[in-house]
């Protein structure tokens, strides 16, 4: 596919964290939250909703690798309304 880079587009977003254990599932092969690249958060008192992608190591989260070696980047692939998008891509 050839992705590029990851656009969240947080207004979309549900914050249902369906991106964060495929992330996870990616990276360990287990579901969870922790070692995600990608966190969603959401402010309960406000309704804003941030998606951050980390492109380094940190304690137990993983950096993105734009999900090497899968076809479709899984937070992509698997979020169900749309809320994560690529930029370029090239054939
Ligand atoms: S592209 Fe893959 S590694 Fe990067 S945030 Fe999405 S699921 Fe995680
Ligand atoms: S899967 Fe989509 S809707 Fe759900 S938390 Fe992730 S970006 Fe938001």
């Amino acid at each position: 596919m050839g992705v590029l880079g990851l656009r969240p587009i947080p207004e979309r977003c549900a914050a249902c964290s369906i991106c964060e254990l495929a992330c996870t599932f990616h990276h360990t092969k287990a579901f969870g939250r922790r070692p995600s690249s990608i966190a969603v958060h959401k402010d309960h008192v406000t309704g804003e909703v941030t998606i951050a992608i980390h492109e380094t190591e940190a304690g137990p989260r993983r950096a993105c690798d734009l999900c090497a070696g899968e076809r479709v980047p899984l937070c992509v692939k698997w979020c169900p309304v749309g809320a994560v998008g690529t930029t370029r891509t090239r054939p």
